[in-house]
């Protein structure tokens, strides 16, 4: 029985992930769940899964959450913690065999690092974690010898073609590059003027996946695939020359590895992210998922194209800020969550999101260049990075 801590459990990843725990009550037990501030989903997994930790950061659901556990019959033996701080410690508790980061943005990288430091296997949702903090997450994970598993389907599709070539934050053997597949997201024929201006209900209505907002959005601006490009840096050790991105809009083929003797290996499957997480869940066995299982007995379709970079900059930035290096993709993530947040408040248009992420990047281009030593020093760049989106925001709005 291995101990499971759904972070961000309320959420779409957390519910996929549930779903897998109640199919197999017998391979696993959900012993922490965690969320921002969702009382009513938290209590009825609370019923449901009798997690022995719980964390709300938001201190007032926190205790809202305490109170209705308290007046429950089955709400005894749970425990309820806050805050940001709550997070870490939940993190590296002993019954945690394995943590499913599935908290969205920045604010799932502490608990991950900690998780990474105590030598927990890690299932990596939270790609922003890596962006942000790459080199710290490589250092965190060899000394506590943690093993980190992709479940972004992209990463986890490359996972599974390289097999037992995969090691954790090392070169796999004999690649060539990799091929990360995109599906071109709701505004993949649209002209760059309608796209502008789309709205929020256009721009998370996405065509194949069904997620939270905020990876909706990116997915909308494509800046999810460079996010998906440094996370696959990072991940497999390649360097940025060797990531191609493709677009395939049915989102059947998740993504790619050419070999050097010219084999390319794919990995399909309907768009479900129960199939990713449950291969992470299960390494190096397989267990049951629920998602539709392709007919190839109907006429299908497997188009490739390749990415319209004018339309979409958020390529070409997330490129320029690996070559960069150092802080340049914690500052391009911090500029995107602060846009994309304000573009889902109605503050800024649609197009305008990457010029925020483009200006704050070249209004901090000197200080990024060099790599922060510790954590402290990466959310200072972090924070920097989101006043001067915030700024020109303000600027946009006012
Ligand atoms: P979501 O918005 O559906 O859920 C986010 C979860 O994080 C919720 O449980 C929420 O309570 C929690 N959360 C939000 N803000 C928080 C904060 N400040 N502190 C603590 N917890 C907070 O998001 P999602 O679509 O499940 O995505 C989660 C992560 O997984 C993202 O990094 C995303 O890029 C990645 N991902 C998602 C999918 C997908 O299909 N949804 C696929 C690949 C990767
Ligand atoms: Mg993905």
């Amino acid at each position: 029985m291995l101990g499971v801590a759904v972070f961000g459990s309320t959420g779409s990843i957390g519910q996929s992930t549930l779903d897998l725990i109640g199919l197999h009550p017998e391979r696993f037990r959900a012993e922490v769940l965690t969320a921002h501030r969702q009382v009513e989903p938290m209590l009825r997994d609370c019923e449901r899964f009798q997690p022995r930790w719980v964390v709300m950061t938001d201190p007032a659901a926190a205790k809202a959450l305490q109170t209705r556990l308290r007046e429950a019959s089955w709400g005894a033996g749970i425990n309820v913690l806050t805050g940001p701080e709550g997070l870490v410690t939940a993190a590296v508790l002993p019954e945690v065999d394995m943590m499913i980061a599935g908290i969205v943005g920045a604010a799932g990288l502490p608990s991950v690092l900690a998780a990474a430091h105590a030598g927990k296997r890690i299932l990596l949702a939270n790609k922003e974690a890596l962006v942000m903090a790459g080199p710290l997450m490589v250092q965190a994970a060899r000394a506590g010898g943690a093993t980190v598993l992709p479940v972004d389907s992209e990463h986890n599709a490359i996972f599974q073609c390289l097999g037992e070539n995969y090691r954790c934050f090392a070169p796999p053997k004999g690649v060539r590059r990799l091929l990360l597949t995109a599906s071109g997201g709701p505004f993949r024929s649209w002209d760059k003027a309608r796209m502008f201006s789309a709205s929020v209900g256009e721009a998370i209505a996405h065509p194949n996946w069904s997620m939270g907002r905020k990876i909706s959005v990116d997915s909308a601006t494509m800046m999810n695939k460079g996010l998906e490009l440094i996370e696959a840096h990072w991940l497999f050790c390649l360097p940025e020359s060797a990531i191609e991105v493709v677009v395939h809009p049915q989102s059947i083929v998740h993504s790619m590895v050419e070999f050097d003797d010219g084999s390319t290996l794919a990995q399909l499957g309907s768009p479900d992210m129960r199939t990713p997480i449950a291969c992470a869940m299960s390494w190096p066995t397989r267990i049951h998922a629920p998602a539709k299982t392709l007919d190839w007995q109907s006429a299908q379709r497997l188009d490739f194209e390749a990415p319209d970079t004018e339309r979409f900059p958020s390529l070409a930035l997330a490129r320029a800020s690996l070559r960069t290096g150092g802080a340049a993709p914690a500052v391009l993530n911090a500029a995107n969550e602060v846009a994309v947040e304000a573009f889902l408040s109605e503050h800024i248009r649609f197009g305008e999101i990457f010029g925020t992420v483009e200006s704050t990047l070249a209004e901090l281009s000197n200080q990024a260049a060099s790599t922060p030593g510790s954590i402290d020093e990466l959310l200072e760049i972090d924070q920097r990075a989101r006043q001067i989106a915030r700024a020109r925001i303000a600027k946009i709005a006012g």
